[in-house]
């Protein structure tokens, strides 16, 4: 006779199921209808944060109906909310409808990504979705190749180690420790950090980045790269990879991207453009001028979960370089389905750090075919367009701009907050009477606010309310 196991609780009705999907959807649906009735952040308090942990226990006792209410109660009440239409902040978007039912349906169905035979419709999504980027970047389509990531850092790790890879022979053998010359990465003093992070990883470490000077409006200096690069080489060191920001962080300039890639050339150095951003400019006809000579790299970052609005982690890294990323990243083993050859096709996992992966690529698979290309345009250029009213306003009330970027962030100031704690002093009541949640950023040593149009809902009714706050909050904090 058959043993009778234990049975489990591990899975409700599907009764109790369908309710559940209806509570959340009518609670989702409410933030996300109600966002802006929200205060866009609140004062961080640890100990309350902490006591609404405390208020619930995880030995499985609540019922799910208030587990999930639990959950949206806490981030509703202690996050900023990026998805607020006065959340002008750090690129983080207000994810678009679609891409989000893409998250519920790649968590429900929860696809491994790591084979394609595992996945295909997945993996095939993917690769056209890697093949429509990298021609929006003007790629040519039979070269190109590039994989999704979970961020621009990851993005950017894999830049370096597909330059490694491509410069250095026997670097997936040897490493570093078998290589007789000091590889150098060159970006500027205003490139994203998870360059030096990415150094740090593979284990040529910080001192192998060389920040390179500016010009005035913030963009790579490159006189000043030319003279580094000479200097490195009297000295023995060898250029891996230069790296051209476009859209930087800070200010969103764009580095002169055809003269990087000449110096490139010339020194034998890996183009790598760091677009986590300002990629999102390839989106738009007339935008994309700004990012020229891009096409002409080796490698892209760029974010999808910036400028195409859909939830974190999505990014892509993109080559033009053919079977770097198989150079880089294969190695097969005996529990893997080896199947791809014979199929033609590859295996994401052979092309990326990840291993197990989820369907990282629906997000923007489903926005494309809800909203396409068009769509994308659209929300591209009227946010550019709303950051050059907000820019209009602010100079109507006095205000100071501070930096010069086609790309939508407008950085500002204003003589009588020039003293650090008067900007700090606006800032924090800001952020207390609700007006907007801007960040700050220092230009030349003089600090300033920054304000980026990241949600596809922003409109003039916004800027307007935000301006007029901030000028009276200058009014009343400001040294007269
Ligand atoms: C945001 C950003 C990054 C980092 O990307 P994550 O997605 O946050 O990992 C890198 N470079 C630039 C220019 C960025 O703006």
């Amino acid at each position: 006779m058959k043993k009778q196991l234990d049975s489990i609780e591990f899975d409700l009705s599907s009764q109790e199921r369908r309710e559940l999907w209806e509570q959340l959807a009518n609670e989702l649906e409410s933030f996300y209808a109600k966002t802006e009735s929200l205060a866009v952040s609140q004062p961080v308090d640890t100990s309350t944060v902490r006591a609404f942990l405390d208020s619930v226990s995880m030995d499985g006792s609540l019922a799910p109906r208030d587990a999930i209410q639990h959950a949206i109660a806490g981030l509703s009440q202690f996050a900023v909310h990026t998805p607020h239409p006065k959340y002008f902040g750090l690129f983080n978007p207000r994810p678009n409808f679609p891409s989000i039912l893409a998250d519920a349906i790649t968590a429900t169905l929860n696809p491994q990504l790591a084979a394609w035979s595992h996945s295909p419709f997945a993996a095939e999504v993917e690769t056209r979705l890697i093949q429509e980027l990298c021609s929006r970047f003007g790629y040519a389509n039979d070269a190109a190749q590039g994989t999704f990531t979970t961020g621009g850092t990851e993005a950017n790790l894999t830049a370096v180690l597909c330059a490694l890879n491509d410069r250095f022979e026997k670097f997936s053998t040897d490493g570093l420790a078998g290589m007789d010359r000091k590889p150098v990465i060159y970006c500027s003093t205003e490139a994203h950090h998870s360059i030096h992070r990415a150094a740090r990883t593979v284990g040529l470490g910080s001192q192998a980045v060389r920040e390179i000077a500016t010009d005035d409006s913030l963009r790579m200096d490159v006189q000043t790269l030319e003279a580094t690069i000479s200097r490195d080489l009297q000295d023995g060191f060898t250029p891996l990879m230069i790296v051209g920001t476009a859209g930087t962080t800070g200010t969103g300039a764009i580095d002169p991207l055809p003269k990087i890639a000449a110096m490139c050339r010339r020194f034998g150095a890996w183009f790598h453009v760091d677009a986590a951003y300002g990629g999102g400019a390839a989106l738009s006809d007339k935008l994309k001028t700004h990012i020229e000579g891009i096409e002409e790299s080796d490698s892209i970052t760029f974010d999808a979960h910036k400028w195409m609005s859909v939830p974190m982690a999505t990014s892509v890294f993109l080559t033009s370089k053919r079977d770097i990323l198989a150079q880089t990243f294969r190695i097969s083993t005996e529990y893997m389905p080896s199947d791809a050859d014979e199929l033609g096709v590859d295996d994401p996992y052979s092309h990326s750090i990840q291993w197990s992966r989820r369907f990282i690529g629906l997000k923007v698979y489903l926005s494309l075919l809800c909203f396409g290309w068009k769509g994308y345009e659209q929300v591209v250029e009227r946010q550019s367009a709303i950051a050059m009213y907000l820019k209009q306003q602010l100079q109507s009330e006095n205000w100071h701009i501070r930096n010069d970027s086609p790309l939508p962030i407008v950085c500002f100031s204003h003589p009588s907050i020039d003293a650090p704690n008067a900007l700090e002093e606006l800032l924090q009541a800001a952020y207390k009477e609700n007006v907007g949640w801007i960040s700050t950023y220092s230009i030349r040593g003089t600090a300033c606010f920054r304000a980026c149009i990241t949600n596809y809902g922003t409109d003039e009714t916004h800027i307007d309310e935000f301006v007029r706050q901030m000028s009276a909050l200058r009014d009343r904090v400001g040294i007269h």
